[in-house]
C-alpha cells in the first residue's frame, strides 16, 4: 500500500480532454444553489454549492463549476472565492432583514 491516492481536481475530467481550454475563461454567471446539488462539469469531481457559469470563446458552451475549478479558468483564484463570500455574505443579510421584519411585526 505505497500507492498514494491524490484527490486534487486538477488533472481530472474535462481539463484532461483535449480541445478543451484551460485558461482564458470568464466567468458569466454565477448562482448559489442553497445546497451541493450538482457536480463541477470541469473536473467531474468536485460537489457544487456555488455555480460559476464559466464562458471561453473557443469553447461552444458555457461550463457550470466549482471555485476550484473556475479560479484556475478564470486565472484569478481570487476572483472565485470573491463571488462565493459576496453571495454568503448577501444571503447573512437578507436573513437578518427577515428576522428584523418578522420581529418588528410583532
Ligand atoms: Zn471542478
Amino acid at each position: 500500500m505505497t500507492k498514494v491516492i491524490e484527490r486534487r481536481t486538477h488533472g481530472n475530467g474535462k481539463w484532461h480532454e483535449p480541445g478543451v481550454p484551460h485558461d482564458g475563461w470568464k466567468c458569466v454567471g454565477f448562482v448559489d444553489l442553497g445546497e451541493e446539488q450538482i457536480t463541477c462539469e470541469m473536473c467531474d469531481r468536485q460537489s457544487v454549492r456555488y455555480a460559476h457559469t464559466m464562458g471561453h470563446p473557443d469553447h461552444p458552451v458555457t461550463l457550470t463549476c466549482g471555485s476550484k475549478c473556475a479560479g484556475r479558468m478564470e486565472g484569478e483564484p481570487a476572483h472565485a472565492k470573491w463571488r462565493e463570500r459576496f453571495s454568503r455574505n448577501a444571503a447573512a443579510r437578507r436573513a437578518r432583514w427577515d428576522s428584523r421584519h418578522v420581529s418588528a411585526k410583532r
